[in-house]
């Protein structure tokens, strides 16, 4: 589908022309369901779609863009249109139950009641249950959005009783010009930033918005290069993880003020001057969650960061297998070749495999970060 007919809220939906096309004959020629699951690659735009899905569904005309329901929807505003998303590990059961209760509920408006569910690979099969029995016994004119990774991060009785939108990775010629277009981001900036973030839209306009992301990204790159010693490598490791931290923080501080402020106005801290009862165990329970926050920002950035060092060895292996393919990581050629001289392609594959292995250990069996990162530098240590 051609950019001139997919405006409105899909004009986001960058190199998604079939689920386009699908959504749309949804809205216009009232192809409807009860529930539907959004699923695709990190960055590919899982929740945009949800999101301008339900716009187009609130829209007077299929999604323009323009009108004050669309921009309600943008702006999560809008009162039919309700966003579940957490920062947390797991979406549990009184939460759903909630979700369910409203969802239940008449639309305020005339059209529909529209329940986004961003990670719904997140619930817990308890909270997935309680959802499923909603999608089953749908109300007139309620829809559930729901959005994961992959369809099997769903139970079956959820996947087989919703509408599967599949979202691809676009392509870095898509992503470069959608930049072009909609940010006005210079062709040649773009064209890094799209090659960079690998087709992970959010990624790509902070890399051609965000002088700070940048520089943060081309310290990561640059260090498989100098991993010659036992020194530089646990140097490296302590780097990365100083950068993790610095750009999680940039990301959780300016929240995190707001919610104390917030708080603070809440149990009248502000006006009077002293604290309620109720107001310690309150703080205390911010406090916390918000601590589980920066952990889990800090982990994403650091996964980012470990996807960042795999494009610099598949960068050396196609220069090791000269298969021609472009690289992503054009702008360090002097690095990619010493590397590529100093190792044979079984140790490129093999530090690839190192850098998932790491990822592993931080992710799923929770070994600290800085750790991790500290054998996975040891294993990529580059000799001469
Ligand atoms: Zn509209």
């Amino acid at each position: 589908m051609s950019t001139a007919t997919a405006g409105g809220v899909w004009e986001q939906l960058v190199g998604q022309g079939p689920v386009v096309t699908q959504l749309r004959r949804a809205v216009d020629d009232g192809d409807m369901t009860h529930a539907w699951l959004f699923t695709g690659p990190p960055g590919s735009g899982r929740s945009n779609a949800a999101l301008a899905f339900a716009a187009a569904l609130q829209c007077p005309t299929g999604g323009c863009g323009r009108c004050d329901s669309c921009h309600q929807v943008e702006v999560g505003s809008h009162a039919d249109v309700r966003v579940t998303r957490t920062d947390k590990l797991s979406i549990g059961v009184d939460e759903v139950r909630e979700l369910v209760r409203i969802s239940a509920l008449a639309p305020v408006g005339e059209r529909w009641q529209v329940m986004v569910v961003e990670d719904a690979d997140r619930l817990t099969d308890q909270a997935a249950n309680g959802l499923l029995k909603a999608i089953e016994e749908p109300t007139e004119r309620t829809v559930w959005l729901l959005c994961a990774p992959t369809a099997e991060d769903v139970l079956p009785t959820i996947r087989s009783r919703t509408r599967p939108v599949v979202l691809s990775t676009p392509s870095t010629r898509e992503v470069a010009d959608f930049l072009v277009r909609r940010d006005a981001v210079p062709p040649e900036a773009a064209s890094y930033a799209a090659r960079a973030s690998q087709g992970h839209i959010g990624r790509a306009r902070a890399l051609a918005r965000d002088e700070d992301t940048r520089r943060r990204r081309v310290e990561v790159v640059a260090i498989p290069a100098r991993l010659m010693s036992l020194g530089a490598c646990l140097g490296a490791a302590s780097d990365l993880h100083d950068v993790a931290k610095e750009e999680a923080a940039a990301q959780t501080s300016a929240h995190d003020t707001r919610e104390k402020t917030e708080l603070d106005r809440a149990y009248g801290v502000v006006e009077r001057g002293r604290r309620p009862r109720e107001y310690a165990p309150a703080l205390r329970a911010m406090e916390a969650s918000q601590k589980t926050r920066a952990k889990r920002r800090v982990l994403d950035v650091v996964d980012r960061s470990l996807m960042d060092l795999v494009s610099v060895y598949r960068d050396v292996l196609t220069l090791q297998l000269g298969t021609g393919t472009e690289l992503v990581n054009a702008e360090i050629r002097p690095d990619l070749d010493a590397i590529a001289r100093l190792s044979t392609p079984e140790q490129t594959l093999r530090r690839i495999d190192a850098v998932f292995e790491a990822r592993e250990q931080m992710l799923e069996f929770n070994v600290p970060p800085l750790l991790a990162l500290e054998s996975l530098m040891v294993a990529l240590r580059l000799r001469d």
